[in-house]
């Protein structure tokens, strides 16, 4: 009798509490495990274990042949960029109420969830902060978000009018700042802000506690943004050797793009052309960059030290394609499947300031798991095939 409260002590476990039965397990940070159970009990990943009898009163789901990863994690996204029912990029002046514009962004999270991406971050709207929070602790389905709230662009202002604005941004509560160093790419992407600009607004987040990323093309104003400290750099296309080693040397994060931005806006054309810089000339260069992109995440990859992590930018059409970059990446400027994985998670969550709690399926982490069917490491475009979500504990897709 004895005896069999003590088996019992041992096997209960408290209520909430699944097994995941993973053939193979990618745990984010470059290990492999096989034929192994991940005990999850609510929001938290316990414990990986072999394969073991499911203790009474636990949820087993059986992942089968499928191949688990961590929630894939995307810094650069755009849900709140959408198609209206005229099939065409919502524009302020387009009729559509704030409430349409806000259910459409709702509509985006939900797809770019069930793609796999467990965690966003939204880098430059105001709405924003409205989704993250309903998404967090009002049952929206959704990844969770971190957003920067509006951009800082203005290049008029004075350093202690930026550093205000900064200010402003973290009292209305933004988990970021992010910023327009340099001009569009469809514009040539010169720089704008000044380097005393970006000194006054980066250091100023930073004495805040808060991250920046800033979009920039050219080099100088890649460069000026590493030398103000900012944390992350976005784009980069027209970035020189010379950079991306001051960038490794001071450990500003690299986000440049593969595939997805470019490729997105070229199919969906008559849904933009003739809005803002959404130009013939516009066009042209993106189908120009279209081999340059790959080109420069070649060159960073091969930049000792820089830490080149996963953000696809994804605007309009691209919720719920967000894994494409990964394939671009691995396909066209030639990465290891799990070091571009590896960028999509583990990575990702160091440059989001959350290594601690997301990007790998590690004990005490939040249970943030995916699994895809087939082997992501002999072919990435299992990526797309994403098939189950959880997040946080709670499955979003099976
Ligand atoms: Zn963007």
């Amino acid at each position: 009798m004895l005896l069999a409260l003590a088996v019992l002590a041992v096997l209960a476990v408290p209520q909430d509490t699944t097994v995941l039965r993973a053939a193979t397990v990618l745990d984010g940070k470059g290990g492999v495990q096989h034929s192994v159970d991940i005990l999850v009990v609510a929001d938290r990943i316990v414990r990986i274990t072999p394969r073991a009898p499911v203790p009474a009163g636990a949820r087993l789901i059986d992942l089968g042949d499928r191949t688990v990863l961590p929630g894939l994690i995307d810094v650069h996204a755009h849900p709140s960029w959408y198609f209206n029912r005229q099939n065409r990029l919502h524009t302020a002046s387009d009729g559509d109420t704030p409430a349409q514009a806000m259910l459409a962004a709702a509509a985006n999270a939900y797809a770019t969830l069930r793609a796999g991406f467990t965690t966003i971050q939204s880098v430059g709207s105001a709405s924003d902060a409205d989704l993250r929070d309903w998404i967090a602790t009002q049952g929206l389905p959704g990844p969770r978000i971190l957003t920067s709230l509006d951009p800082i662009t203005d290049r008029r202002l004075s350093p202690d009018s930026l550093r205000a604005i900064v200010r402003q941004h973290k009292a209305d509560g933004a988990d970021l700042i992010k910023i327009f160093a340099s001009g569009s790419i469809r514009e040539g992407g010169q720089q704008t802000l000044s380097d005393s600009q970006l000194v006054a607004i980066c250091g100023e987040a930073k004495a805040l506690g808060l991250r920046t990323l800033v979009h920039a093309h050219s080099a100088s104003s890649v460069r000026a943004a590493t030398l103000a400290g900012c944390t992350e750099v976005e784009h980069g296309l027209f970035v020189t050797q010379d950079v991306l080693t001051l960038m490794a040397a001071r450990g500003t994060y690299f986000d440049p793009q593969c595939a997805l931005i470019f490729r997105n806006y070229l199919d969906n054309r008559a849904k933009y052309q003739g809005i803002g810089n959404y130009t013939d000339s516009g066009f042209a260069v993106m189908e120009r960059m279209l081999p340059v992109a790959p080109q420069v995440i070649r060159t960073a990859l091969a930049t000792s030290g820089l830490k080149v992590v996963y953000g696809t930018d994804a605007v309009a059409g691209a919720d719920g394609h967000n894994a494409e970059d990964l394939v671009c990446r691995v396909e066209q400027a030639g990465e290891a499947p799990m070091h571009a994985i590896m960028a999509a998670t583990s990575l990702n969550a160091e440059a989001l300031g959350r290594g601690n709690q997301i990007g790998a399926i590690a004990p005490g982490l939040e249970a943030d798991i995916i699994a895809v069917d087939g082997d992501p490491l002999r072919d990435i475009t299992a990526v797309r095939r994403v098939s189950f979500v959880m997040k946080a504990g709670q499955v979003v897709r099976f």
